[in-house]
This record gives C-alpha cells, structure tokens and sequence, in this order.
C-alpha cells in the first residue's frame, strides 16, 4: 500500500475509513516497560502491521517537533532543527508468527530489575520499537537532527522489506550520516554483518535403468565429490576493522531422483555460503565457484555483508558513550541484518537493542526489563550530550 492509499484522520463520509476499529492509543510520556508491553500486545505478524502502524502513527502525528510521513504500513519522523549532522534510528514493527496457543498477550516473570517481559515481539524488535517511540516524543531538541523510522514486513522475503520499500519510494527519507538499527544485541553494539550467497551446484550423470546401472552414470554418488569438498573446507575468520567475522559454507539440501528404478542423472547440492563482509558480492561468488570447480554454478539468492562502520567519526562517538555506559566491546554480527540496506545508501550504520539475539523468533522470547532502561538510557545519553 503506498501513502496516498493511507486512511486521512480528517476525511469526511465520502471516504469512509477502511477499517472501524479504533486506533489503538500508546503513552509515550509513561512508563517504559508499559510502553514497551503495549507495542507487544498490538500483534503485528508480517503482513498484519497495519493496526500498530495506525497507533504508532497517531501517537507521534500530533507532536509538533516531528514531520510525519507514512507509506504503507511504515512510518517515518523527522526532526528539523538545521543541526550539522542526522542519525536515522530504526526498527521494524513486524514479528514472526505466534505460537499455538499464542505467546501473547506478554506477561512479566521475576520482580525489579531481575524482571523480564516474555510474549511474541519481546526480543525481535519491540523492546527497540518502545525504546524509539518513547525518545521520539521525549527529545523534542536533540544534539542532531533525528529521523525516526518504524518499518514493516522484515521477517519475511527481502523484496517486501518496508526499508526497502522506503529506499525506493522516498529516498531522501533515509539520508542521514549515520544509522542505528534497534535490533536484539543484548544492549551491546554490534556491527556489520556477514554477506550471503546461495548457489545450486548440479552434478550431471546418465539416466538407465537401475536393472542395467552401468549404461548409465550415478549423479547422486557423483554428488559425493561436491560433499567431499565441503566437509575438507575450512571456514574462514576474518578481522574487518577489528572486529572477527567467523564465514561458514555448507550444504543446506540435496535433491535428485526420479524413481526407485532410475539411476539419476542429476544430482543438485544447494550451498549456502555467509563471507566476511571484505569480501564483495562478485568475490564471494568467485570463491565458491573456484571451490566447485568442474561443476555447474547458479546462484539463487545473495546479499552482501556491510563493514561495522565503526571507523566512521559519528560511528566510534557514539560506540564511545554507549560502552561507556554498558560496558562490553563492539561485537560482529552474523546474521544478515538491514544494517547492509543502509550500507548500500551510503549511510554507516550499527545494531543496538535491547533483548538476547540467541531468543529471537523462539517461543520463549524473553527481553530483560533492564536492557530496555540501558538501550534507552544510553541513546538519551548520546543524543542530548
Ligand atoms: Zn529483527
């Protein structure tokens, strides 16, 4: 859905809302962790943002300090106070699907600063996505001007991203000299991230029947050459400015056969190859063609890495008074996450959010109310200094 198909809030009967449900209302001047619990409690699966992304909406339409634009179901906020440099803060609103029964609503174990809030959301991203709502209204004169992104449909295909979507519809939106994603890091920063590839690798042989196997050729045993390869192959570790990215390459499915009584004559080995973000696309492609060599290649999906950034001046500041405040080192990250999407505009950016990235997606996600204050705290700390 593009921005001109967005509900108007002040249209008349000629243009009936497309939906009468009211828009869910979030307090941003509250407390966090009941902030934090409320964005949960919106279930937003991917595909199904469109209720938080109407509160989310209405909660920041009406604060003066922001400009508001939203395309689809994302929402961007701007400050415009003419400072000398802009960071881009932004989560996606969107979750993997919920349990059966479902993990929400969220529910609070243990008491204090022990206490944790569980439910679908809790680690990947909400606690980020409470944490930008609450300093989006709160910071009405930050250090550098900040546009706040809330972005939709991450979890699922990289052509439907919402950031992506956004870099193509309104690309002045996501220009700024720096970016934070509030992705699950455990309040740590972590940087970069690993590229991946995806290669089919066909091994050829001749069909027969299987009664007279020597007129044909066995794709599949022929296969054992391409499986011998990969479990011979030692993963790389790489330093990229200071920080180790460890590579893997692996089988990630095999297919061929037809039937029970035909010797194959193709056997198909997919690889899935995740390179140090040094490498470039083309590089890595070259390696692993260079690994299966004397076999067919086709590449099926890639992506590159994106370097940590953090020899960026604005980049190394703000690791400077995170660390300062949390304690720990800047980390890379491994999976593939949106940082690379900012990396391909030209915009250094980290990760840096509240929850353990180990419990995204599980069932018993999980986020620490104490990494929220920290991620919080930290962020209000650098952009108020
Ligand atoms: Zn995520």
């Amino acid at each position: 859905m593009t921005s001109d198909e967005t509900p108007d809030q002040s249209s008349d009967q000629t243009a009936p809302p497309v939906s009468s449900v009211p828009v869910i209302r979030l307090d941003l001047d509250g407390d966090l962790t009941a902030l934090f619990r409320a964005v949960c409690d919106v279930p937003s699966v991917s595909g199904d943002e469109r209720a938080l992304a109407d509160a989310v909406e209405a909660a920041l339409r009406p604060l003066a300090h922001l400009d508001v634009v939203r395309d689809g179901n994302a929402i961007v906020a701007r400050t415009h106070l003419g400072r000398s440099r802009r960071v881009v803060i932004a989560g996606h609103i969107d979750t993997v699907p919920l349990t059966d029964p479902p993990n929400l609503p969220t529910r609070v174990v243990g008491e204090g600063a022990q206490a944790e809030v569980w439910g679908r959301g809790t680690v990947d991203m909400k606690g980020g996505v409470a944490i930008q709502l609450a300093l989006a209204a709160s910071l009405t004169s930050p250090n550098q001007d900040v546009t706040w992104v809330f972005y939709d449909l991450e979890e699922v295909a990289s052509d439907l991203n919402g950031l992506g979507r956004l870099a193509r519809n309104h690309p002045e939106l996501l220009q700024g000299d720096f970016a934070i994603l509030g992705e699950p890091t455990a309040a740590g920063i972590e940087g970069g991230c690993n590229g991946t590839l995806r290669v089919e690798v066909r091994v050829p042989g001749v069909t027969a029947h299987s009664a007279r196997a020597w007129m044909g050729s066995n794709a599949i045993h022929s296969a054992s050459v391409v499986l011998d390869r990969l479990a011979a192959y030692e993963p790389a570790s790489i330093e990229v400015e200071g920080l180790v990215y460890r590579e893997g390459m692996n089988a990630v499915g095999i297919c061929g056969g037809i039937a029970g009584n035909v010797i194959p004559d193709e056997c198909v080995v997919t690889v899935n190859y995740r390179f140090a973000p040094s490498r470039s696309l083309p590089d890595a492609e070259a390696h692993v063609r260079d690994l299966f060599s004397g076999f067919e290649v086709v590449v099926t999906d890639a992506a590159p890495g994106a370097r940590p950034g953090l020899d960026d001046p604005i980049a190394a500041d703000f690791a400077e008074t995170v660390l300062s405040l949390t304690g720990g080192r800047p980390a890379p990250k491994y999976g593939w996450t949106d940082v690379a999407r900012f990396a391909e505009l030209g915009v250094p950016a980290v990760n840096f959010g509240p929850g353990d990235p180990l419990l995204a997606h599980k069932d018993d996600e999980r986020c620490p109310v104490g990494h929220l204050a920290l991620c919080h705290d930290a962020l209000h700390a650098w952009l108020t200094r």
